[in-house]
Formats: structure tokens, C-alpha cells, sequence
């Protein structure tokens, strides 16, 4: 299964889509990696989903990646007697540790970390940024803050702190529980929420190793200044639009999605933009035409990934969201200005090995106008690099290593496929050709480049280059170095 673009498209299962026949007509729509939602699984749920896509994936003979999203630490406010009250703008408002009724002057706040780590000045946000609050005073087990923006306001509403370091652990107890369980299941992607600094990384990599990879999502100011340490702690990033736009001013927005897929590119991690890109399309055949442009826009960036939550999770929709991200994304990428637009942010090698083979693959493709990039890899580090630079044709990775492939799913313009160690150099070069061939990327005399590591099968040892040429039954027909 060959797709026709080079994004990646990242679909949240849920209700309108957990039955095996839905997984299978979202995959067959475009979709290539499916994210579990732990904030609305059960157990027995992530399990019946992994066991789908698994099966689906197996059906197709194709690496789909399966990315399990933790739903980190969300802080709610305590009940108000009559359920809801109204906030008035400009009124003192009391957040406390009793745990008696809430009034529209008062409520119960369950988190004690919050009352640790607030100070005067930070800002308050609850129910999604709709009510907005100041802190002018504190003490040990109460908090005042004015109301900057009142309105009705429900018991065990969200409260975010986006000017405030928390000091507690990147997981909470549920996490715990949710983490354990997707390794156990095999999960390729461990996405995090909430993330507060690049110390949280190296704490959850503890817990991890290599079992998975592990997706830091942006949606907090502090990981926002903590970026770059963020991305190099990281194996892949998204950036979390809907609570990044909590967090901070919406208009704000765009600009970070910008900033965070143009250093995860730099950094060479995968990095998707998420949330709402055709959000019209939960309850609508067709999205609206500020959606296509949005998820056009990520496609131009060069992002490795676009993804549906809602959309393909509840909506009415899931296959038509998908079918349609597909269509945006061939048509962007077919754009006489897609590549001038995607190589504005090209960014120097550094001074590795893997990433000098990685650049001058790109210039020797472009040079001779070969038709693909072959690269062996055990860990995908090599793949990683070579995508870094953006190439204009095919790039496919060969891995003995399942879980390499399926992690490789997420990164931009790869196509994983399965297969054992090149016996010698020579095995190396016919199967590298056969399977261009065989995947319909080159024709007879078009050429290949080919990297790999010597000793073959060793991993992080990527050093050297090839070119061969193919004739018509998909043999090499001469090879140089
Ligand atoms: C987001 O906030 O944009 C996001 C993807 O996270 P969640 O769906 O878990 O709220």
C-alpha cells in the first residue's frame, strides 16, 4: 500500500471508528498511524483497538504505527451547590482547600501542587479559556484571583496555570497505569501530555528505554521556552494546538506551530500538527475552506504528520476527513511552490557521519536525478537523517526490525518495508533495486541510492553510499560508488 504524498496522517480512534471494518476503510482512506486516546480508553478498549490495527496492519503486509497518548495531569475545580454558577467580571473570585460547596464567590480546588507553585500576578484559565482570572493574593490554602472574563461556570470544570512550573512528576497515577499497559501491548509511540520541561523527558525515558518511542506534545508556555531542550530530549513532537490555545493567547498560535515544526525539522525528530484541522468535518461531509488552507499550510511547512482527533474519534464523518486530508496533501505537495516553500527552512548538516551521508544522498539524488533513496537501517536513525534534508524523491527504509518500521510510519516521505540482512554487498544492491522496483518507484534504467552500514546488520554504523541502476526486470545493471 503506496501512498501518493509524503505527509503523514495521524487518525484518533474512538466510537465512530473502532469496529474493524471502520479501522480498515480509514486505513485504506490514507490513514498511517492510529493514535488511542488514553483519556477515553478503558484497558480492554486500548487492547481491542491494538488488536485491530495490528490485524488490519498484518491484512496489508504495512507498518501502521500506533502512538498511545497519556493523558497527563488535567486539574479540575470542586462541585458548586446549584451545579453552575455566574462569574462576574471585575469580582474577586477564591479558589480553597474546603471542600464545601462552591458559590459564585468560592470553590473547592483539589490540587494541592497548585497552591505550592502559584504566585500573584500568574494567570488562572478555566472550562477551556472561556473564564479568565488574575491571582492578587495568596496564602497557604487559598488563592484569590480578579476576574479578568466572567461567565457561567460548571462544577469540576478544567483549570489550567500556563504561567505556573509545577513541581510534580510528568506522570500521574493513571498514567502509570496507562503507560505500563501500552508497552505490555507493543505500542510504537508514547505520546506525553503536559509536558513542563526537558527534565520530564529524561524522568519518563527512565520508565520507557527503548520499549517505544516517546512524543513530547507542546501545549504548555514553559515547554514553549524549554524548546529546544524539549525537542532534543524528545523522538518526535506535536504540537497540541487545542491546549496550546488555552495556555496561551490563540493569535499566538500559529506563529509557535512555525517555530515548533521548523526546529523539530532542524532537530530531524517527526513532528505532526494536531487538533481541529477540519474540525466542521465532525458534523459535515465537506470542511470549510480556512480548514483546507490550515491543513495545507502544515503540509508546506513540511511537517512530518497532520491529524484528526474528533473528526475520526466521534465525528459523522471519519473516512470522508481522511479521504479529504489526502486529497490536500497530494495536491499540496504536486504545488509548482511546495518544494521552493519547503527548502526555505533548509537547515546545515551537522558534523556526523550519518549526517553527511544523509546530505550528500540528497545532492547526489537531485545531481543524477536518481528515483529513490534506499536506505538500510536498524534503528532508523539513518532514514531519520536523510528525510531531515527534504529529498524530492521516494525515500524507502529496509529494516529487519518491525518496531522500526512502525515507528518510521510518522516521519515524513518514508515508506517502511520488511526485510532481512544483505548477505554481501552485492545481495545488498539486488534487493535494494528489486524492491524500488517492485514498489513502482523506478523503471527500468532509472537509478537508486543506496545507504548503508559495513559490517552490514550492525546498527548505528551508517558509512557508505552506493548508486545502481536497474534493467528491466528490476536487477542492477552496473553499480558505482
Ligand atoms: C491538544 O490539546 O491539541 C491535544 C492534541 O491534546 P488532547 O487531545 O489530549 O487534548
Amino acid at each position: 500500500m503506496r501512498r501518493n504524498r509524503r505527509v503523514k496522517i495521524v487518525a484518533t480512534l474512538g466510537p465512530a471508528s473502532a469496529a474493524p471494518e471502520m479501522v480498515e476503510r480509514l486505513f485504506l482512506a490514507g490513514v498511517d498511524v492510529f493514535r488511542i486516546n488514553m483519556s477515553h480508553s478503558t484497558a480492554d478498549g486500548a487492547k481491542t483497538l491494538y488488536n485491530t490495527v495490528r490485524a488490519c496492519a498484518a491484512r496489508h503486509r504495512h507498518a501502521i504505527g500506533i502512538l498511545a497518548d497519556l493523558q497527563g495531569p488535567k486539574f479540575r475545580i470542586g462541585e458548586f451547590g446549584t451545579g453552575r454558577v455566574h462569574i462576574a467580571e471585575k469580582t474577586t473570585f477564591t479558589f480553597d482547600r474546603e471542600e464545601a460547596p462552591g458559590t459564585n464567590a468560592r470553590v473547592f480546588l483539589p490540587h494541592e501542587q497548585i497552591f505550592e507553585a502559584i504566585d500573584v500576578g500568574h494567570n488562572l484559565v478555566l472550562d477551556d479559556g472561556k473564564i479568565r482570572m488574575q491571582v492578587i493574593d495568596k496564602a497557604k490554602d487559598k488563592i484569590t484571583a480578579e476576574v479578568k472574563v466572567g461567565g457561567m461556570l460548571a462544577s469540576r470544570k478544567g483549570i489550567s496555570m500556563p504561567d505556573t512550573l509545577l513541581g510534580i512528576s510528568p506522570l500521574t497515577e493513571k498514567d502509570k497505569v496507562d503507560l505500563a499497559h501500552a508497552l505490555k501491548l507493543g505500542v510504537d509511540w508514547i505520546a506525553l501530555s503536559f509536558v513542563q520541561r526537558a527534565d520530564d523527558l529524561h524522568e519518563v525515558r527512565k520508565l520507557i528505554g527503548t520499549r517505544a518511542a516517546i512524543l513530547s506534545k507542546i501545549e504548555k508556555p514553559s515547554a514553549v521556552a524549554d524548546l529546544e531542550n524539549v525537542i532534543a530530549a524528545s523522538d518526535g513532537i506535536m504540537v497540541a494546538r487545542g491546549d496550546l490555545g488555552v495556555e496561551m493567547p490563540v493569535e499566538k498560535v500559529p506563529g509557535l506551530q512555525k517555530k515548533i515544526t521548523r526546529l523539530a525539522r532542524a532537530a530531524g525528530k517527526p513532528v505532526i500538527v494536531a487538533t481541529q484541522m477540519l474540525e466542521s468535518m465532525i458534523s459535515s461531509p465537506m470542511p470549510t475552506r480556512a480548514e483546507v488552507s490550515d491543513v495545507a499550510t502544515a503540509v508546506f511547512d513540511g511537517a512530518d504528520a497532520v491529524m484528526l482527533s474528533a473528526e475520526s474519534a466521534v465525528g459523522q464523518y471519519p473516512v470522508e476527513a481522511i479521504s479529504t486530508m489526502d486529497r490536500i496533501a497530494i495536491e499540496v505537495e504536486a504545488d509548482t511552490l511546495y518544494e521552493p516553500i519547503l527548502h526555505a527552512t533548509h537547515t546545515e548538516p551537522q558534523p556526523t557521519g550519518a549526517d553527511a551521508i544523509a546530505h550528500a544522498a540528497s545532492a547526489i539524488a537531485d545531481t543524477v536525478r536518481l528515483g529513490a533513496i534506499v536506505c538500510y537501517t536498524a534503528t532508523g536513525s539513518t532514514v531519520l537523517r536523510v528525510i531531515r534534508e527534504r529529498p524530492g524523491i521516494p525515500v524507502i527504509g529496509l529494516t529487519p526490525i518491525e518496531s522500526t518500521a512502525r515507528r518510521l510510519s510518522l516521519a515524513w516521505g518514508v515508506q517502511c518495508i520488511m526485510t532481512g540482512d544483505p548477505e554481501n554487498l552485492a545481495h545488498m544492491v539486488r534487493k535494494a533495486c528489486r524492491i524500488a522496483f517492485e514498489e513502482g518507484l523506478v523503471r527500468a534504467r532509472d537509478g537508486i541510492l543506496i545507504t548503508a552500514g559495513v559490517p552490514l546488520g550492525s546498527p548505528g554504523t551508517t558509512n557508505m553510499i552506493r548508486i545502481a541502476y536497474v534493467d528491466e526486470s528490476g536487477a542492477p545493471i552496473a553499480s558505482e560508488v
